[in-house]
């Protein structure tokens, strides 16, 4: 489904556009390409990721239907990483997502900070509450989801042994080897 056209309630996978590139987030360049480390070629700050399609998007109507599938039981609408997949690659069907209900963390309001720091309101999203404990869990979702190989975003490709899940075998370091084992 074109995500461009209107989004749908139920759980079918969307699949978006090809029309992903990188922003710098310092000196705003904007390239098709980035090294391994993400950092621009220019003046060294990190890139973002952009999507040129995301602005011919009815932002008001995609946070309804957000909202909605909170109330869904729907395995992709249980996670909070697919409950938003009108902004990530499409796999090749729903029952290809390997999922465990990641991302539904909560958030705690912290007024003393807030006061602290002179902000109306200030939350804190407690990522330690995801399924192995660690918020490598919402990537984690996405790279065990795809087949072996690399995963295409437009014309960025990443090499899928990047992101710690190769085959049968689990390659990571830290805190991201219980979520790329648990994907597995
Ligand atoms: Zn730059």
């Amino acid at each position: 489904m074109p995500l461009s056209s209107t989004p749908e309630k139920g759980s079918k996978p969307s699949q978006p556009p090809a029309s992903f590139g990188f922003r710098c987030i310092g000196c705003g360049l904007v390239t098709t390409a980035a090294a391994q480390d993400f950092r621009c070629s220019e003046c060294g700050n990190l890139l973002e990721i952009t999507d040129s399609s995301w602005n011919s998007r009815n932002p008001t109507a995609l946070k309804t239907l957000w909202r909605e599938r909170r109330s869904l039981n729907a395995s992709l609408d249980l996670s909070g990483v697919w409950r938003f997949r009108e902004l990530l690659p499409g796999p090749a069907s729903e029952d290809s997502v390997v999922t465990l209900r990641e991302g539904n963390t909560p958030l705690y309001e912290l007024p003393q900070s807030s006061r602290r720091i002179g902000i109306p309101r200030l939350y804190a999203k407690h990522q330690g509450m995801n399924p192995t404990g660690s918020f490598k869990d919402t990537g984690m979702t996405v790279a065990a989801t795809f087949p072996p190989g690399r995963i295409s975003l437009g014309s960025l490709r990443f090499d899928r042994q990047h992101v710690g899940v190769d085959g049968s075998l689990c390659r990571a370091r830290w805190n991201a080897q219980p979520g790329a084992c648990a994907g597995r």
